[in-house]
């Protein structure tokens, strides 16, 4: 059957439906930020992943009573991202640079990277003349490939899920203002698309992994057509990671699997080295994991994401976002969602965003 008749198409898509896929993906990225943070930088041991497994089983616990799960940069930005495009009909990028700006001058300890400040302090510093200097003009011109611009786009994929180009045009600017090198553009439109496509399926229908890597694929290949006298080293980059993706889902799990996905596919705060991993992520939970005890898939691949520890925060950010947007809010545990920080102002951002597209006042 064609990945188009297998998915469905959204113009006959329930609005109920929808909108609980906007919750979700909005929620599911910020309940991966915020229960990735605590392992960001770890190895994580097999003794460590039953420590993980008893740590998501405790915030299950509807007896669980704790601190929330704070959150970090990666949604403290989404949420700009979002206020971004419900706030002005039309997307205004200077706009996003002072949310983003102001959002870290009002809360900065939440876990920026040290280059993305100084964007900050320049574009405060210049009056936010030309937005995107700051960022063009680090690591010697070439700009930086961080995951950034991935882990905040999410309310552009959701906004713009059936405005295709429209979508891609969006997403580069939105992360153009602190990530310029190719890569971090690439990774950040990747993630977009993964998580449109993901917002098309059927919540009811498994996923095929390979058809969805072979449609990202796809469209890969047409933003990654570069000169074909460009021997540049990042060329059809990410198309390649997602054939490892495929490769990796296809095998069985075992032991030495973990250590595989991380030394092919990576776990750091590179772009290139975080959005495929997530993609593989959020597909392989999709099914049982030996070494995570959950019959929920959202839980899985959130939980799956921080077993692989590095970056644990913004790629279970990530792969939050995908497995929201494909299986809606009713997959998300209310009580584990609780435990996340900003769980209300998400939700209501998420119904704003989803209110802003349709057109309809905000109830
Ligand atoms: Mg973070």
């Amino acid at each position: 059957m064609s990945p188009v008749l297998k998915n469905i198409i959204m113009a006959t898509l329930e609005s109920s439906l929808l909108k609980s896929k906007f919750r979700a993906c909005l929620l599911g990225s910020s309940i991966g930020d915020c229960f990735g943070s605590p392992y960001e930088g770890d190895i994580i041991t097999s003794g460590e992943k039953i420590i993980i497994q008893r740590y998501f089983d405790k915030l299950e616990d509807p007896n669980f009573k704790g601190p929330y799960k704070q959150y970090t940069d990666d949604t403290a930005m989404m949420k700009s991202v979002a206020k971004f495009l419900i706030d002005k009909p039309e997307p205004d990028y200077k706009f996003l640079a002072k949310l983003f700006v102001t959002e870290y001058f009002k809360d900065p300890k939440r876990g920026y990277g040290q280059n993305v400040v100084e964007v900050f302090h320049k574009l405060k510093n210049s009056k936010f003349d030309d937005i995107f200097k700051p960022a063009n003009e680090q690591f010697l011109g070439s700009g930086s490939y961080g995951n950034g611009g991935a882990m905040r786009v999410a309310p552009i994929a959701l906004y713009f899920y059936n405005k295709y180009n429209y979508m891609l045009e969006v997403a580069t600017n939105a992360t153009k203002i602190t990530h310029t090198n190719i890569l971090g553009i690439n990774g950040a439109l990747l993630q977009c698309i993964a998580i449109s496509q993901a917002l098309l399926c059927d919540p009811e229908t498994k996923i095929d992994p390979k058809v969805f890597c072979n449609q990202l694929c796809d469209k890969m290949k047409e933003i990654e057509k570069v000169d074909e006298d460009d021997l540049d080293a990042t060329q059809n980059a990410y198309q390649e990671k997602l054939k490892i993706v495929e490769n990796l889902l296809e095998k069985k799990h075992d032991d030495k699997l973990d250590e595989e996905v991380i030394l092919h596919l990576g776990h750091g705060i590179s772009a290139y080295e975080s959005v495929p991993t997530a993609i593989y992520c959020f597909l392989k939970a999709q099914n049982e994991i030996p070494t995570i005890d959950t019959g929920n898939a959202f839980r899985r691949t959130i939980q799956y994401a921080i077993t692989l520890g590095g970056d644990t925060d913004t790629i279970a950010c990530m792969a939050g976002a995908l497995a929201g947007a494909y299986l809606g809010e009713e997959a998300i545990n209310p009580i584990l969602a609780k435990q996340c920080e900003l769980n209300k102002e998400i939700l209501e951002l998420a119904d704003n965003l989803f209110s802003a597209r349709e057109g309809l006042p905000i109830e």
